[in-house]
């Protein structure tokens, strides 16, 4: 099947309405559609997790005072063109602004849907930059999605990187291996052979979402070495449930893959119809504490506006208590128990100790 990339192809496929249309001009015109083949099979109905990831909705024209075209702060620390550098050991590499799908709740929306990819010569001199700054020991790939890239591109680019002797990790965040399965080509696979650790990160939020080809091409990424992890977005409607996250999941660690973040929705414009509370959040986490298996679950986090980079949201398992090295402590059924720490001194104290010595 043909991507859908406009109102038009959603009514032709019967997944908009020919009189909802007119109403979702404006949404077309400010973010862009698509939706991959592999996506538009994987519809049950026009309204179920997997369509309203990708179905634009009236909703989207509704921009919240706090949301921004930036959420994250990509731009806040970007020294060169296409390069982000927030944290000391790692930088993202905007290799490309297209998707195979436009998630409608994208935090890079305003950013994304643009035709282009970084020229070669914008790739060489951001590599530049991590080849001056040893520090740096890990390259990101992102986007957009940079395994819309060709195999040949990506090849040149992962030999680029495993030439800069301080790199030890190459990190690629995707959502094809499950939007766009087909093109889990072993040219793509073998596009990754090199001395540097990689680390596929896959974006997926529905266990609907996998295929059998797209759980055929995680498993040919896990044969050649690959270590495979996830990110989701926690979003209404689509998954905060327990047994959507469960599922979710479950079906990850079957083809493989260790969820790794579990992403609090950003403050990107027009997505408030998809954002939970961080009171759900935490509620969902709690929830799946002890019922699933520790591999199976993520870290719950959100990225701090303004480019401060991602913070663990934990629900408060363990709170202090009126002495220092009292803890109370609340395991997974709910139980509470006290807790004395038997090294402790003053705890305020040693955290500062060891944040001084970092
Ligand atoms: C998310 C992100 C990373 C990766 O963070 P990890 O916690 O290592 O997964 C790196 N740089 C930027 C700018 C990011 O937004
Ligand atoms: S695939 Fe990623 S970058 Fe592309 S639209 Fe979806 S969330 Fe945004």
């Amino acid at each position: 099947m043909k991507a859908a990339v406009s109102l038009g192809d959603l009514v032709a496929r019967g997944l908009v309405e020919a009189a909802e249309a007119p109403a979702l001009l404006p949404v077309e015109q400010s973010f862009r559609i698509r939706l991959s083949g592999a996506m538009q099979g994987a519809i049950a109905t026009r309204d179920d997790p997997v369509a309203r990831q990708f179905i634009p909705s009236v909703q989207e024209l509704d921009i919240k005072p706090d949301e921004s075209g930036d959420p994250i702060g990509d731009e806040v620390h970007s020294p060169v063109k296409g390069l982000t550098h927030r944290y000391p050991d790692r930088v993202i590499l905007h290799v490309t602004k297209t998707c195979e799908v436009y998630c409608r709740f994208c935090f890079r929306r305003e950013a994304v849907g643009d035709e282009g990819h970084l020229s070669q010569d914008e790739i060489i001199a951001a590599l530049d930059y991590v080849s001056v700054n040893p520090a740096i020991r890990e390259v990101i790939l992102t986007g957009g999605d940079p395994l819309v890239l060709s195999p040949r591109r990506i090849k040149d680019l992962v030999e680029r990187i495993g030439a800069i002797s301080t790199v030890d990790t190459l990190r690629i965040h995707t959502r094809v291996p499950v939007v766009a399965p087909e093109r889990m080509t072993e040219a793509l696979v073998s596009a990754f052979e090199t001395r540097l650790t990689v680390i596929l990160v896959l974006h997926a939020n529905h266990a609907a979402e996998f295929t059998d080809a797209a759980r055929a091409g995680l498993r040919a990424m896990q044969r050649a070495g690959i270590m495979l992890l996830s990110q989701s977005v926690l979003l209404r409607g689509v998954n905060d449930s327990l047994p959507a996250l469960e599922e979710l999941f479950r079906e990850m660690l079957r083809c493989g893959v260790k969820p790794y973040y579990l992403h609090h929705c950003d403050l990107a414009k027009g997505v408030s119809h998809f954002r939970t509370t961080i009171a759900d959040g935490m509620a969902l986490m709690r929830g799946l504490r002890g019922k699933l298996a520790g591999p199976l679950i993520p870290t719950y986090v959100i990225d701090i506006a303004g480019g401060f980079g991602k913070v663990p949201i934990t629900p408060d398992y363990v709170v202090a208590g009126a002495t220092p090295g009292e803890w109370r402590i609340t395991d997974w059924r709910g139980g509470v128990h006290d807790y004395r720490d038997p090294h402790c001194t003053t705890d305020a104290q040693s955290v500062q100790t060891i944040l001084q010595k970092a």
